[in-house]
């Protein structure tokens, strides 16, 4: 099974709704180690996303064409670190997705374009408690399932896992980027509110594969 313009459509749609309905926990994770933002910036960012894509004329024809709305929409809306990360992300797996379908090698390569963005623009390495620490899993255990025979679905569905898992694994990390770096050992014992939202996307991601 490959993944489509329509499975992007339906992850960007559901993205929204998700970071939606966890606008409220985001928040909390940004007030005990940032500025209590990160819940606002994505939501207002998906928001006007989801309004880009329902006026979007004509209708995308390859995944990198929404892909690319993403980008363009969260870099003008969403504020602080968090719009130009996800935005660069979007952007560089924009330009790896311009085809109507992703075949299980298609899905890695966007993951890895989307942690290179991330990593291109915040200069972050594993172990900082950033949202690097739920893309790197994430993009190793894709390629390892695209190795082991999985669809592009399923390879997705690993990808989110380890995503997650990545996300708690910040929990005991002393931050050193980001406004959580400013605590210094005080960020410790916290969930990164970067990595916590890139694991709901990538859930979402999933979701709309199964
Ligand atoms: P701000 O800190 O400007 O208020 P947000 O609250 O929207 O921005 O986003 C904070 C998140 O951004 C952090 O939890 C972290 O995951 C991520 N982040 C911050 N700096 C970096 C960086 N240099 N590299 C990767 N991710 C980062
Ligand atoms: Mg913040
Ligand atoms: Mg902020």
């Amino acid at each position: 099974m490959t993944l489509d313009v329509a499975w992007a459509i339906d992850w960007t749609r559901r993205s929204a709704r998700v970071v939606t309905e966890h606008r409220e926990e985001l928040i909390e994770l940004d007030r005990q180690i940032g500025d209590g933002d990160h819940g606002e910036n994505l939501t207002r960012g998906y928001t006007a996303v989801v309004a880009r894509l329902d006026a979007l004329e004509p209708a995308p024809v390859l995944v990198g064409d929404v892909l690319k709305l993403v980008a363009t929409t969260l870099m003008s809306t969403v504020g602080g670190a968090a719009g130009p990360l996800y935005g660069t992300a979007y952007l560089r797996a924009a330009k790896v997705s311009a085809t109507p379908v992703l075949d299980s090698a298609g899905v890695v390569a966007l993951l890895e374009a989307a942690l290179e963005g991330i990593v291109a623009r915040g200069k972050a390495t594993t172990g900082e408690k950033t949202m690097v620490d739920a893309w790197t899993p994430a993009v190793e255990a894709a390629v390892a399932a695209a190795d082991a025979g999985a669809d592009a679905a399923a390879v997705v569905a690993a990808a989110a896992q380890a995503a997650a898992a990545g996300a708690q694994a910040t929990i005991p990390l002393v931050a050193t980027k980001g406004r959580a770096s400013y605590l210094g050992e005080r960020s410790a014992g916290h969930l990164d509110p970067g990595a916590a939202s890139s694991a709901l996307i990538l859930q979402a991601a999933a979701d709309s594969a199964s």
